[in-house]
Formats: structure tokens, C-alpha cells, sequence
């Protein structure tokens, strides 16, 4: 058994049919608990030939299993079970998930105990689906329907390793397809957890498939194979491009869900220290890596030294630590790669002559996490929009504060980016709140607010954030392929070549 802080190693298989699998090549890939460095797993090192397994598993599963025959009442009853094993797991998941990623304890409670919902709005949604009947004439009664598309390739990132994968594994099973997952290969543990959770509390073998290997290898492989019907990728705007590619080769759907640079837009009246508190939340949850970390703040020029003050001195006084430890509220980041590309991006914005005003650096940390990837929460002042440390996406604990002077301007900079997914705007002007919200180019927007999700709420991008939804009955539906069917009412028979009937295409 593995403890919180990774002091022992334990080879964990994939799960392929129902059955654990290690690579057809034999190879394993070292897992590490961030807060350390120390390996604490080893997973196999899948390639495309064990993805080709998994692929054809799935689809066995799919063409010949129940699955996808079961009554939509059944499948319901099923996956609210599978909701109920995962509660009386949640413990021992949000463990694993902060021994995995890094993420404080008090994050991953949180956001761990909230997976069942997703598998439970989707058991509800499955039995409120209705069609529609189509008014497509006299004589002709036509519906619709909705059936599975066949085999999904769910690809996860490593920042929420779970819940991620829960925004699109719900819809995708409840709407009866069958999935194969490749998770991040840097946090692949909880992920092979919840797909043993679900064989044991009786989703059938071969419904959930884990595969696990490098992006470049097993992800591409998973990406690219012709058995995937639908492709769900939450991941770098980069690796996002290139799936979308391959996806539309061959006509499968891909929802890709990408990289962000937020917005948060915060007007004079907002309340200075409300608003520090709230940019604080948005910027640093995660240390930073979260898509819609709130890394970009834009505030207005007649508060800007005063709010600049109030934000450094909170983001001063975050607590770094273990993050098995309840008290603390930071952990490192993902990965010493990661840390180097954060720690890069600090020179950059000091070349490009932003000043820092806390952070920076890394923080000195007593063994063992002395051999973790911390760096201290970062706050950069005296930006420009145009800057490179204000334009790409840093993912790490680093928020760029740029000044504007009146709403139009904190408007156009707000959307002068190539990214769209999430935004912030804090004002107590309800009408400037709606106002600029709908001047938005992002997906989601949250007023007064960060971070807030919820199943039943759309969830995706605009521009280079990507294509689709998670989450809803968008999400729900886009499982799902649409069938017309068209039944002839009429009591004559349909005789087209006969001279004496009038000839309609309707
Ligand atoms: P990543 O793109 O490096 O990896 C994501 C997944 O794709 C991993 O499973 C990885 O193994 C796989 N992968 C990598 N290269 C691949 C390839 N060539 N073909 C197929 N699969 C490949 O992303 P990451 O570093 O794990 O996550 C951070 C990124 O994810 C950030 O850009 C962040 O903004 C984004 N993100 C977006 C959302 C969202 O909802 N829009 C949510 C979380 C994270």
C-alpha cells in the first residue's frame, strides 16, 4: 500500500476487458508524487499496439456486450451504483489524487467528493431524454432517435486528473458507448482506481478500458485509430490541434478542451480587498495549473496601485507545504519541467521590464519536500496586454496584473488574445456586469467570481480554448448520433411508377 507521501513503490497494470494488462513491450514508466520527487508507482509503458487491444476490446464490447442493449432505465440504475461505490471510495480517491498531482488535500476533498455528481446528473439525463417528432407532412409520422456512437478515447490532463475524466466518462457510458482512457502519464494512479470501482460495482468488462503510456505514443495512437468514434481531449492547445486533425480525417468527433489565458476584469467599484480575495482564489487554486486560472488581471487604472498591494500581500501569505497537511494551501507543481517552464517565464516578464512584487522563485522547503517542484506564488505588476508573459498560458502560480482605463478598454484587452475559455469581472454595477459579460469572447464567465462548474452546466471554450462542450445536455447528446425515422401513415400503398398516383417527395 502506498502512503500519502510515496514512500513506497507498487507496479499498478492497465485494465483492458476487465482484465489487468502490462505493455506488450514489458516497458513501465516511473509515476512520482510531485511533493517529493520520489517515484511512487511504476505503470506500464503502453504503445499503439496495446491501444489497438484496448480499442478492439471496446468495440467487442460495444457490438456484442449488453452495454449498449440495455434499457436506458438500466444503464441509469447502473451508473448511479457505479456513483454510490465512488462515495464510499472518495477517501481513499482524493488521497491517491493529492499523493499523484501534488494538489492540497483541502482542493482535492473538494473536488474529489464532487465526482458522483457527474455520474449521477448523467443517470438522470439518460432517463429524461426525449426526441422530437418532426412536422415533416401529411401522411407521414417521422421521429427521431438517439443512439451510442461506438468506441470514445478519452485523453485527460494531469491538473484534475478525475474530475476531468468524470465530465466526459459519465455522458460517455450513460449514453451506452464503450471507452478507452489514456491518462496523463504523470497521473495515472486515481484514474485506474475509479476504472476498477466501476468493474466491481457492475459496469460490465470492456465498457471502461484504461490504457497507459506517453502522449506522443499511446495517446497519439489512441487519437488516430480508426475504431474511435469520438475523441475527448482536455490538454495543451498544441496537442489539442493536432488531434482535431486527426480526428476530422477520418470524421470522428473530437471535443477538445484547451488552454486559456483568463481574463479577470476588475472595475473601481468592486472592493478592493473583495476583489484581491477573489483574484487571489482565481489565480493561485492549484498553484496555477488549472486552464481557467484566472492568470491575466486586468484592473482599473484608479484602484490599480491599490489593489496591486492588497493581491501581493495575499498571494505573500499563501502557505506552501505538504499537501497531504489539512493546513496547507499550496503544494508544488506537476513536474521539475513544468517548474523550469515557470520559472522561465518570471526572466521573460522581467526582460520584457514587468516588475515582480512577491515570488518568483523557489521556496526553500524542509525534507523530504526539499526534493518537490514548489515555487512561490508570483505576482507580476506594471504589465502590458501585448506581453508575452500577459499572452501565453504560464500554468503555474503566476498572475500577470495589467491596468486599463474605462470599461471599453478593459473590454478589448480582455479579448485581445488568442484564447477564450474562461473570464472574470468583478463590479457591483449589475448592468455593467451583464453588459460586459456579453462583450466576452470565452466560453464561461463568472461575475463576482472564479472556478465555479457544475454537470448540468456547459463547460468549453471559444478560439484557440477549442471545440465543444462538456458537460449539459450538449454534452450529453453529442454521445450520441441522431437517427430520422419516417413512417408512412397513409392507408394507400406507395406505387411511384404508377401513372394514376400524384408523385410527392416529401
Ligand atoms: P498535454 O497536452 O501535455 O497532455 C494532455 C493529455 O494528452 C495527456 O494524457 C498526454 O499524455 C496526452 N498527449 C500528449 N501529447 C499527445 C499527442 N501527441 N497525441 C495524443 N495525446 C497526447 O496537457 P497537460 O500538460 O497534461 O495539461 C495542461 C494543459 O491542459 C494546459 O494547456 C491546460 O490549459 C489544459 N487544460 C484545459 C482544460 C479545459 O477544460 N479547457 C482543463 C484542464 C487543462
Amino acid at each position: 500500500m502506498m502512503s500519502a507521501m510515496g514512500s513506497a513503490t507498487e507496479r499498478r497494470a492497465m485494465l483492458i476487458e476487465g482484465k489487468e494488462r502490462e505493455a506488450a513491450g514489458g516497458e513501465w514508466l516511473d509515476v512520482l508524487n510531485p511533493a517529493t520527487g520520489r517515484r511512487i508507482a511504476e505503470v506500464p509503458a503502453g504503445h499503439a499496439e496495446d491501444v489497438d487491444v484496448a480499442v478492439r476490446a471496446a468495440k467487442t464490447a460495444f457490438e456484442q456486450g449488453p452495454w449498449p442493449r440495455v434499457s436506458a432505465k438500466d444503464r441509469a440504475r447502473a451508473v448511479n451504483h457505479f456513483a454510490d461505490a465512488i462515495e464510499e471510495n472518495i477517501e481513499r480517491l482524493f488521497r491517491l489524487e493529492t499523493a499523484n498531482n501534488g494538489r492540497p488535500i483541502i482542493e482535492t476533498r473538494a473536488q474529489v467528493g464532487r465526482l458522483p455528481e457527474w455520474f449521477r446528473y448523467a443517470a438522470a439525463l439518460a432517463l429524461a431524454q426525449r426526441t422530437d417528432v418532426v412536422p415533416a407532412g401529411d401522411g407521414y409520422l417521422n421521429y427521431l432517435q438517439r443512439f451510442p456512437l461506438g468506441v470514445c478515447g478519452l485523453l485527460t490532463p494531469f491538473n484534475h486528473p478525475l474530475m476531468i475524466l468524470a465530465k466526459s466518462l459519465a455522458p460517455a457510458i450513460t449514453t451506452g458507448n464503450t471507452v478507452v482512457i489514456k491518462p496523463s502519464e504523470l497521473t495515472p494512479l486515481t484514474t485506474l482506481e475509479l476504472a476498477r470501482i466501476a468493474l466491481d460495482s457492475g459496469i460490465p468488462e470492456g465498457v471502461i478500458n484504461v490504457v497507459t503510456g506517453l502522449g506522443a505514443s499511446a495517446g497519439r495512437a489512441l487519437a488516430e485509430h480508426p475504431g474511435v468514434s469520438k475523441i475527448t481531449f482536455t490538454g495543451s492547445t498544441e496537442v489539442g490541434r493536432a488531434i482535431g486533425i486527426a480526428a476530422a480525417s477520418r470524421f470522428a468527433r473530437a471535443t477538445t478542451e484547451l488552454g486559456g489565458k483568463t481574463p479577470v476584469i476588475i472595475f473601481d467599484d468592486a472592493g478592493v480587498e473583495r476583489a484581491a480575495a477573489g483574484a487571489a482564489f482565481g489565480a493561485f487554486i492549484a498553484a496555477g495549473q488549472t486552464c481557467i486560472c484566472g492568470s491575466r488581471i486586468l484592473v482599473q487604472r484608479s484602484i490599480y496601485d491599490e489593489f496591486t498591494a492588497a493581491f501581493t500581500a495575499r498571494a505573500g501569505a499563501i502557505r506552501l507545504g505538504d499537501p497531504t497537511d489539512a493546513s496547507t494551501q499550496m503544494g508544488p507543481l506537476i513536474s521539475q519541467r513544468q517548474r523550469d517552464r515557470v520559472q522561465g517565464y518570471v526572466s521573460i516578464a522581467k526582460d520584457e521590464d514587468a516588475r515582480v512584487t512577491t515570488g518568483g522563485g523557489i521556496p526553500d522547503m524542509p525534507a523530504p519536500l526539499d526534493g518537490g517542484f514548489y515555487f512561490e506564488p508570483t505576482v507580476v505588476v506594471d504589465a502590458r496586454n501585448e506581453m508575452r508573459c500577459a499572452q501565453e498560458e504560464i500554468f503555474g502560480p503566476v498572475a500577470v496584473v495589467v491596468p486599463f482605463e474605462d470599461e471599453a478598454d478593459g473590454l478589448e484587452k480582455a479579448n485581445d488574445i488568442p484564447f477564450g475559455l474562461g473570464s472574470a469581472v468583478w463590479t457591483r454595477d449589475v448592468a455593467r456586469a451583464h453588459r460586459v459579460a456579453s462583450g466576452i469572447q470565452a466560453g464561461m464567465v463568472w461575475i463576482n467570481d472564479h472556478h465555479r462548474l457544475d454537470p448540468a452546466s456547459p463547460w468549453g471554450g471559444v478560439k484557440d480554448s477549442g471545440v465543444g462542450r462538456e458537460g449539459g445536455w450538449e454534452s450529453f447528446n453529442d454521445f450520441t448520433h441522431l437517427r430520422s425515422v419516417f413512417v408512412r401513415t397513409e392507408t394507400s400503398d406507395v406505387d411511384w411508377y404508377s401513372d394514376d398516383q400524384p408523385r410527392r417527395l416529401n
